[in-house]
């Protein structure tokens, strides 16, 4: 059976970084903040809320949340995002996506302040993602799968991966952190002909779909890397990832749970970018 490599270790050891490094800063008199910016209510946001608070607090980071109306205009949720931008006790914007239907990410997505933008809403983080720019700030999910990499000690360079899912929230910015690392990558969408053929060559697989029980136990090789990005719920209502995790425990060397997998890593990655993002903005 392979292991069950869990996120949690992965998210205690960025944390307990953290915590040496929010102290440092406390000592300058610097007090790194992350502020939420939730549109409505919607249950994933709270539920992500919810863990980022939490992981916040563990790391000594200070957290607001600003909760806006579900029906906010455009020119007034633009208003409030320029207030956080100008705020300079906040070193850190996280803002749920999807918006509703009413805002325009196209041009908020040039309003949020890009040194402050720890999620990679600007196209400046999206470009500096892509350049290889360490100032720049991945979307956390697609840092995430990194760091498990990263923790596990599992050979990225010359290594093949597959990566299932082309979001710009993860699929995408992922394959170019791994390009970074000279890893030779497969991107599979929904417009791929057979995913699995290219999935079965390779030794890490990563899939971030949002399609529950996609990745079959014959979609991978003996002793391949799987990392399940997605989060669904199967037919019986319960939480389950874009991997068939029965058919593949097995064959797989070291494999991710959903939950208690990379979703665990996330708010590190969170936590790890306002850290970084104060650094920066304080010129330290
Ligand atoms: P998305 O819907 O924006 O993108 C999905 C991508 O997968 C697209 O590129 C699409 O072409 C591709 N795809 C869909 N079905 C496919 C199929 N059958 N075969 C091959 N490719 C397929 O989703 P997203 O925001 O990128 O999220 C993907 C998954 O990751 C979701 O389950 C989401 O809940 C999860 N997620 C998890 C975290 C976390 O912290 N663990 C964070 C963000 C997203």
């Amino acid at each position: 059976m392979g292991q069950i490599i869990k996120g949690k270790p992965v998210a205690d050891a960025i944390t307990e970084e953290l915590v040496k490094d929010v102290e440092a800063l406390k000592a300058k008199g610097i007090a790194p903040k992350l502020k939420i910016v939730r549109v409505g209510a919607r249950e994933d946001d709270l539920a992500y809320e919810k863990g980022a608070l939490t992981r916040m607090k563990k790391c000594g980071i200070e957290v607001e949340v600003m909760e806006l109306a579900a029906d906010i205009t455009q020119e007034e949720f633009v208003k409030e995002l320029k207030g956080v931008n100008d705020d300079t006790s906040v070193h850190g914007i996280l803002l749920f996506r999807p918006l509703p239907q009413q805002l325009d990410m196209n041009e908020i997505k040039y309003v949020i302040s890009a040194e402050k933008d720890v999620d990679c809403i600007s196209p400046l983080n999206v470009a500096k993602t892509f350049d290889g720019d360490k100032t720049g700030f991945p979307p956390c999910t697609a840092q995430a799968v990194m760091e498990i990499l990263h923790y596990y000690k599992i050979p990225v360079l010359g290594s093949d991966v597959a990566v299932v899912g082309a979001s710009l929230v993860v699929g995408k910015p992922l394959v170019s952190l791994l390009i970074q690392e000279e890893a030779t990558v497969a991107n599979c969408h929904i417009r791929t002909k057979d995913s699995s053929a290219y999935t079965k060559n390779a030794d890490i697989v990563v899939s971030a779909a949002g399609c529950a029980k996609l990745v079959k136990g014959n979609w991978i090789k003996e002793g391949a890397v799987v990392i399940d990005v997605g989060i669904n719920v199967d037919k019986d209502g319960n939480m389950c990832g874009d991997v068939a995790f029965d058919e593949c425990v097995d064959k797989a060397s070291m494999i991710t749970p959903v939950p208690g997998g990379v979703g665990s890593v996330t708010t590190s990655v969170l936590a790890k970018h306002v850290v970084r993002a104060c650094r920066q903005i304080n010129n330290i």
